[in-house]
């Protein structure tokens, strides 16, 4: 009886991951025509100085806009698109976007791309992303790329020379996701990164873990020491913004300013209601 059971059990297994399997082969056909069919859109998302509150910066982040599912988020499709290398034929056509963007509808603004590990390997890379610069006229300095640590092994000499080509051609480098890898320390006085980007779990944490002010303080501190924009991620409440700004983080990313938009949608100023909240809070904190 119990062998009976072990064997449906094991059946039901198979099933399910064959049907994953094969949805995985489905979704890896259907991005394959994505890209020649302009299936894919970037959309960007409000980066705002957290002390002035303007919006001069913005996030590209990708999204598909299937014909059957509509719009599938890149949570679910850049790892299949990593699995069958067509990542880096993404990013690629990323870059060139955004950097399009960096000289007509978002002309002087900073506009920051994330890169796939996979990409920051290819050996034509650099080479690549330099052309597409003079092709498009872009000015480098608009333009920031998000690492992760993940992309970097312990004393990593080759990906330690790809970013200062990469600083050399005037592009400026972020780490995202700050504080979910395992190195996180020696990467800051390893490699040449303008930003950090603290990983959203730290400032959902706000409120609800006892450490999470301490950590925040630290990272915020550490990035001052060393010279580097503090750039903090998912911000959602007002409370959160107010605790950022008067612990001295440079800028703001996350719903409370802005979700991710198409680019004609996309808002230049940060909404006058939430710009009014964070500072009547702030000076109520002051008064009591
Ligand atoms: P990421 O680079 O860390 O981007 C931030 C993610 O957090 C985005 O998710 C954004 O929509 C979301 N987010 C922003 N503010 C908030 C907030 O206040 N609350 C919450 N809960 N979430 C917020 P998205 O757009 O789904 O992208 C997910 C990840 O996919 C990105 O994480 C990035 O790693 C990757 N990705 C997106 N676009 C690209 C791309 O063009 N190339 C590559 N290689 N990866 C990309
Ligand atoms: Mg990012
Ligand atoms: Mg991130
Ligand atoms: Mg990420």
């Amino acid at each position: 009886h119990s062998k009976n059971t072990g064997r449906n059990a094991s059946n039901l297994f198979r099933d399910g991951l064959n049907a994953l399997i094969e949805k995985r082969r489905a979704l890896q056909a259907d991005l394959e025509k994505a890209l020649e069919q302009d299936e894919l859109e970037l959309y960007y998302q409000p980066r705002t100085n957290a002390q002035t509150l303007d919006i001069r910066s913005y996030e590209a982040l990708l999204r598909w806009n299937h014909p059957e599912r509509g719009i599938v988020s890149p949570v679910e499709f850049i790892p299949v698109a990593e699995a069958c290398g067509l990542i880096i034929d993404i990013d690629t056509w990323v870059f060139r976007e955004a950097c399009k963007a960096a000289t007509n509808q978002l002309k002087g603004a900073h506009i920051s791309v994330n890169l796939s590990p996979l990409q920051f390997q290819q050996k034509d890379f650099v080479e690549k992303f330099e052309t597409i610069l003079r092709e498009t006229g872009a000015d480098p300095s608009q333009l920031e790329l998000e690492l992760t640590e993940g992309m970097l092994v312990e004393d990593d000499i080759r990906g330690l020379s790809i970013m200062k080509m990469l600083k050399t051609l005037g592009l400026s480098l972020a780490l995202d996701d700050f504080g979910t890898g395992y190195s996180s320390l020696s990467y800051l006085s390893k490699y040449p990164f303008d930003t950090i980007k603290i990983d959203r779990s730290f400032v959902a944490a706000l409120g609800h873990e006892d450490n999470a002010v301490a950590i925040l303080k630290a990272i915020i501190g550490l990035g001052a020491g060393l010279g580097m924009k503090i750039v903090a991620e998912g911000v959602e409440t007002v409370e959160e913004a107010v605790f950022l700004r008067l612990n001295g983080c440079d800028q703001l990313q996350g719903y409370l300013i802005g979700k991710p938009l198409p680019i004609d949608l996309v808002i230049c100023d940060a909404p006058q209601d939430k710009v009014a909240a964070i500072l009547a809070l702030e000076a109520q904190k002051f008064t009591d």
